[in-house]
């Protein structure tokens, strides 16, 4: 059954806008409704991918706090901090540590144009001093009640929407799909369109087909 031409426009014009190069880490977020809101902060904003380190394979979302956005954000599970954070340097990502320390600069004082993620710590706990010692920057967000933090999902809201605000201002937001490589569009694309052949393709070792502009899938 093909997609309805109405909904591979929708998804298209989604897709154009996402941007390969914004991203979060979370670290030991134990609590699936706070995963859950920070995936549908990711779809808002933007966001092709999210990582988080767990070494259980799955990892728990609410859809009723997601609003299905979890099918919308890919989420990377990454087994160690070791792992998470090599995969992400090696990728190019300039890594932004969320927490308060003598060293951490006010958010809104960095820019967030180029190859950035946000990484995210425990409810209880914060971020790990293994993480904290092999990010670029550590960071934080100003604040002035009684209470000495935000919810996690809250903090990664301001933060993304941060780095949205600055590219808009530079005009870094994409609109045509620019925001990610051709072959990882084409793959989001048929996988957005098309979720319940994903299994069928990856398990007989075949490419994705190519789709008509109307969404449908080239014989
Ligand atoms: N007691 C913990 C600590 O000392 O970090 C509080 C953790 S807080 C509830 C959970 C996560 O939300 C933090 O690890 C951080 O990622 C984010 N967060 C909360 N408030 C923040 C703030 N003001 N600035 C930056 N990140 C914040």
């Amino acid at each position: 059954m093909s997609v309805l031409p109405k909904r591979f426009k929708r998804i298209k014009k989604v897709l154009d806008q996402r941007m390969e190069n914004l991203t979060v880490l979370v670290e030991a977020v134990n609590k699936p409704h706070n995963l859950s809101a920070i995936l549908r902060t990711c779809d808002a904003a933007g966001v092709l991918e999210a990582n988080f380190i767990s070494e259980d394979k799955e990892v728990k979302t609410f859809n009723s706090t997601a609003q299905g956005s979890q099918k919308w954000v890919k989420l990377r599970n990454h087994s160690t901090t070791n792992s998470a954070i090599n995969s992400l340097k090696g990728k190019g990502f300039k890594l932004f540590g969320t927490t308060l320390n003598e060293k951490s600069i006010d958010y809104r004082d960095l820019d967030f144009t180029s190859k950035t993620c946000f990484i995210l710590g425990a409810e209880k706990w914060g971020l790990s001093q293994e993480i904290i010692s092999k990010v670029d920057e550590c960071i934080f967000i100003p604040m002035n009640g009684m209470v000495q933090s935000l919810n996690v999902s809250v903090a990664a809201s301001i933060l993304l929407f941060e780095a949205v605000r600055q590219r808009k201002e530079k005009g870094l937001i994409p609109i045509k799909g620019e925001g990610l490589n051709k072959d990882l569009y084409k793959e989001t694309l048929f996988e957005w369109c098309y979720p319940e052949l994903i299994n069928h393709y990856k398990k007989s070792a075949m490419n994705y087909p190519n789709l008509k502009e109307n969404g449908e899938i080239e014989s």
